[in-house]
């Protein structure tokens, strides 16, 4: 994920990419990036020593590429976990999403991907199941803690343990995150191994009144819900990544380390204008969302608010 101010997000992705391997050049044709799911690249050291090597011919592409890993073909299970404090309105809007919009065809973008064997990901999503989470862990929460989140929902029975799941903690208004919740990235994703099964989860962040300028809490929303209203268009963002490059190793840009969702951030397509005078440009059931704009690859790679 990235933040909506590209300069600053620019500026980091140096400095992440010098402290990871300093002594590389960054950004010389010769340099393969992997993704982290934040949504900057690291060098991809392995790849880019081949790249180096005389008998290999280049890898890196700017467009998207299948570097081998698995893809979320089968049809997907979304489980909220509600960190926090939340009010009625915002978890209905988000469960509204979650629930529609497996189906359509913003979601049908994520067909265009296959895996190695070149099955193509399925238009699928069910809402599973949600449970909650008063805030045992605190307001500042590490990597590990949110990993301990989701371990403990699992582990406790709250939730089932799913590979075809994906798992998103949801905080509120008041709770952050220690590894640059509002300075490097709006939400993120990856895989951990929880209970032996290969588990994908996702952060995703309020920042409604902690940085709406950079994760685009902005009022008017189309729902009168600017924290909300913008936790949707970031828990697609990382639902279609989780979906394309769940272990991040399969579809990315090896110029950049970018996911599908990174390529189209804050690229929000034509909008429409609601009653409130808010933008819109998706509806998933009745409701109405301003949700950016996903990657399709079926032809010549671009960023689209549908397919076909
Ligand atoms: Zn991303």
């Amino acid at each position: 994920m990235k933040l909506k101010r590209t300069l600053a997000v620019m500026a980091i992705a140096c400095a992440y990419a010098g402290a990871a391997m300093a002594g590389v050049v960054r950004d010389d044709e010769g340099t393969v990036y992997k993704p982290t799911g934040k949504g900057w690249g690291q060098i991809d050291l392995e790849k880019t020593q081949e790249l180096h090597g005389a008998s290999m011919k280049a890898r890196r592409s700017t467009n998207l590429t299948l570097q081998g890993g698995p893809v979320m073909t089968a049809p997907k299970n979304v489980y909220y976990i509600w960190y926090g404090t939340w009010d009625s309105p915002s978890q209905a809007l988000l469960t509204n999403l979650a629930q529609h919009i497996g189906g359509s065809p913003y979601f049908n973008i994520n067909t265009t991907y296959y895996n190695s064997a070149g099955t193509h990901v399925q238009n699928s999503v069910t809402y599973a199941g949600s449970t909650t989470n008063s805030g045992t862990l605190g307001k500042s929460l590490s990597d590990a803690n949110i990993e301990t989140i989701v371990s403990n929902a699992i582990t406790s029975g709250a939730l089932p343990s799913d590979a075809n799941g994906i798992y998103f903690v949801l905080t509120d208004k008041s709770t952050t995150a220690t590894s640059g919740f509002c300075t490097q990235y709006c939400g993120w994703h990856t895989n951990a191994s929880i209970g032996g099964k290969d588990i994908k989860y996702a952060f995703i962040g309020d920042a409604e009144t902690q940085c709406p300028s950079a994760c685009g809490a902005t009022s008017p929303s189309p729902n009168n819900l600017p924290g909300a209203d913008s936790m949707a268009s970031i828990i697609s963002h990382e639902m279609e990544e989780s979906t394309t490059d769940p272990d991040g190793n399969a579809w990315y840009s090896t110029s950049s380390g970018n996911e599908n969702g990174d390529m189209c951030a804050w690229n929000f397509g034509t909008t429409s204008t609601a009653s409130n005078g808010a933008a819109y440009n998706q509806t998933f059931g009745t409701t109405k969302y301003l949700i950016q704009q996903n990657w399709e690859i079926a032809t010549t790679q671009h960023c689209a608010q549908h397919y076909p």
